[in-house]
């Protein structure tokens, strides 16, 4: 007997991720998955479902059910479905058992308010099997809420669903979220959203050209204390085998705290797996800094400086030139 799953997590609990893999099983049994997700989640901007992760899969939205031949399927998935309306939710009833064909439904089970989505509502009360994809908070209890942070705060009231907003959600216990406390001091990896950083890496480096053309293909990390951002950095992999820290930035009055010292010897620790060196361009006043942690001056791009920085950077009363590159064993 075909069945409606609804299999809901807070999140970052790989929902996504999840989907795709079921879908993936499906295509080596050579059988057709039909990937659905609500039309409202367009955050991909295109017909993809994507998790942090970085896996992503093509999708259908589930408002052009009318126009997919059913009968070329073996299963429907559904991603993001906290965000279906009640008729939809009925309309994969009558899929499961009209054409006898299992729908498997991921979402949310609350919003950031604690109140049920509609989908979430109708599919607790239809699906047939209910399953909990768990994650954990900061504290290391289950995590059950959804925080939406705003500057650092974990907010309570507002619009349910906020599109192409800046908020960002954090996957808390519901301790932690009625408490409104972030963890004190963590290090994420930031996969999307990058850009909602631009004031901290163009800090570090003020050629926002430059800085584009890095950062999509960058791996991101913030320090966050309490939810809010002290420092970022962003690593990219070199043509020679190593990896090179390329952007490193203090926020403004966070700084003098041991921040950024922090969040490089965390970064050595996650990629001497990987590389056997890092490398760090800087101009003369940072190589103090960088030689605390271990680097060494390697070699000079000339005229690096001058190249891409107009009006020029000005450091020290000097007119910064050259580019000094420092590595570290790893
Ligand atoms: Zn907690």
């Amino acid at each position: 007997m075909a069945k409606l799953y609804f299999r809901y997590g807070a999140m970052g609990s790989s929902k996504t991720a999840n989907a795709i893999m079921v879908q993936y099983n499906y295509q080596e049994r050579g059988q057709n998955a039909l990937m659905l997700k609500p039309c409202l989640d367009n955050r991909d901007g295109e017909r993809s479902v994507g998790s942090r992760s970085g896996l992503s899969a093509p999708c259908r939205y589930v408002e052009e059910l009318d126009e997919i031949d059913l009968s070329l399927y073996d299963c429907v998935i559904v991603d993001e479905a906290q965000f279906l309306k009640k008729a939809q939710v009925q309309r994969l009833v009558d899929i499961v058992d009209g054409l006898g064909i299992p729908v498997i439904c991921y979402g949310l089970r609350a919003d950031f308010m604690g109140n049920l989505f509609e989908g979430s509502h109708w599919l607790m009360a239809w699906a047939d099997t209910i399953e909990e994809i768990k994650t954990v908070c900061w504290c290391g209890r289950k995590a059950i809420m959804n925080a939406r942070v705003m500057g650092g705060k974990v907010v309570r009231s507002g619009e349910q669903i906020v599109l192409g907003g800046n908020e960002s959600y954090v996957a808390l216990c519901r301790r932690h979220w009625s408490r409104g406390e972030l963890a004190p001091l963590e290090i994420r990896r930031i996969s999307a959203g990058k850009e909602a950083y631009m004031p901290l890496l163009l800090d570090a480096d003020p050629n926002r050209a430059l800085v584009e053309a890095y950062l999509p293909e960058g791996d991101m990390y913030v320090l966050l204390v309490d939810g809010a951002a002290a420092a970022e950095a962003v690593v990219t992999r070199r043509e020679d085998g190593a990896c090179e820290l390329k952007n490193l930035a203090t926020a403004p009055e966070m700084r003098g705290r041991g921040y950024a010292g922090r969040l490089i010897r965390h970064l050595f620790k996650l990629y001497q797996l990987q590389y056997p060196r890092m490398f760090v361009g800087t101009s003369p006043a940072n190589v103090g800094f960088y030689r605390r942690f271990g680097f060494e001056p390697d070699y000079v791009e000339k005229g690096f400086f001058t190249k891409n920085y107009d009006p020029p950077i000005v450091e020290d009363g000097e007119t910064l030139t050259d580019m000094i590159y420092l590595s570290r064993a790893l």
